[in-house]
């Protein structure tokens, strides 16, 4: 691409949305005239001809743990698309939480993450690294400390007011991690609300189809990323290549994909919410669903400005419970659509019955992600599996 292209190209980008930005961000890195980036699979580069040992020069690449042509691509566009912080690529989601932890070495830590791994991660860190001393948001911080919130918090989708996490934070010198996960951009961007770090398990939404391990820091400053690249490199911990090529080419849809997901969501979660008040409603019976879990329902902290947070709507993954812990094992089995299958984040719905793996989570409850299917299928759906849990037991007991 010649110099005036790249200008262009550049200048089309500025202020450029989400959508446009996860397709085009990382074009002044294309080295073909493929319109696809190619399948790069190499963990070897051969040197340049004038290349001497310390002078490789940064746009050579050398060998796959350090950097590598579709990397550098996939984190050009990740960056991009939020905010234009700087990207840095992992194995997975934790190895990226635990490379962000040797990194900030916080002394004390304000931990809002429901997601168990996340917690496994910490207890490794304190056991194996540093001691690190879990305080509540309601103690004074001082500089070293870091503040870890999971937004919205897996499993039951609810929200966190970023803003004030981040103030809470800045006021004693201590930095803010938001794990934005359950809800990418277009959704959020917590820079934004004062965040200093984005972490996300890139296995979820930024890939989106349920075949790729990664995870992603964002950092607001270079020299940030810069650092982590330097450990990444010691660690080994990358991305795979293949990962890296299928993560960019799942960021291309990202934008059609989450705000599809996000609607529909918000109109199951509505939907489903009407059948919590003790009557049947729209084909849904009467006294099987308790209570459903989501940030559209969610009672909100005063001066929480969820529009500038979340301006397009909430992430696409519920908590549903159940009056029974029965009818909350079996249900998980009685869909077509939705698969019982755990994880979240593809383009096809699936249920888990989360006490299993995570036992801090009720036997009542049932994790709910919803795909790209369409609202008036996923509604049928929901009215079968939600019958058919009743009918079980009706079967059950006449044999009695
Ligand atoms: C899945 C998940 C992780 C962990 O990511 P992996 O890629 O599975 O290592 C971290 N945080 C949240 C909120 C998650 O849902």
């Amino acid at each position: 691409m010649g110099h005036h292209q790249t200008v262009a190209a550049a200048v089309a980008l500025h202020q450029a949305d989400i959508a446009t930005l996860a397709i085009h961000a990382d074009s002044h890195l294309a080295v073909t005239a493929d319109l696809a980036p190619a399948i790069n699979v190499t963990s070897t580069y051969k040197l340049p001809e004038k290349a001497g040992v310390d002078n490789y020069g940064s746009e050579t690449h050398v060998y796959t743990r350090e950097t590598s042509p579709i990397r550098s691509r996939v984190e050009a566009v990740l960056g991009k698309i939020h905010d234009g912080g700087h990207a840095v690529t992992y194995a997975t989601g934790l190895a990226a939480m635990f490379a962000l932890l040797l990194h900030l070495k916080p002394r004390r830590i304000v931990f809002c993450a429901g997601y168990h791994g996340c917690h496994a991660v910490l207890d490794l860190y304190r056991k194996k690294v540093a001691p690190l001393e879990e305080v509540s948001i309601t103690t004074p911080l001082a500089k070293d400390d870091l503040v870890w919130i999971e937004n919205p918090t897996n499993p039951t989708g609810e929200v966190y007011d970023t803003r004030h996490y981040a103030d809470h934070a800045h006021t004693y010198g201590a930095r803010l991690v938001v794990d934005a996960t359950m809800a990418p951009p277009p959704l959020q961007q917590p820079f934004r609300q004062g965040a200093d770090f984005i972490v996300h398990s890139a296995a979820k939404y930024l890939s989106g189809h349920s075949d790729v391990m990664g995870g992603v820091i964002i950092t607001r400053c270079c020299q940030d990323a810069e650092q982590l690249k330097i450990h990444r490199t010691v660690m080994g911990s990358i991305m795979g290549s293949l990962e890296s090529w299928l993560l960019l080419r799942s960021l291309r849809t990202l934008d059609v994909r989450v705000m599809t997901q996000s609607r529909t969501t918000a109109q199951l979660v509505a939907w489903l919410n009407l059948a919590t008040r003790g009557c049947a409603h729209d084909g849904l019976p009467a006294n099987v669903v308790a209570k459903v879990f989501h940030g559209l329902l969610q009672t909100l902290p005063k001066g929480f400005d969820v529009c500038s947070t979340f301006p397009h709507g909430f992430g696409a993954v519920f908590t549903i419970q159940l009056k029974s812990e029965a009818h909350a094992r079996r249900l998980s089995q009685q869909f077509s659509l939705l698969t019982a299958a755990t994880s979240f984040g593809s383009y096809h719905s699936t249920i888990e019955w989360r006490h299993g793996i995570d036992p801090k989570q009720l036997p009542t409850t049932l994790r709910v992600a919803v795909g790209l299917e369409s609202i008036e299928d996923l509604k049928r759906d929901w009215r079968r599996a939600l019958n058919a849990v009743c009918t079980v037991e009706i079967k059950v007991s006449a044999k009695l």
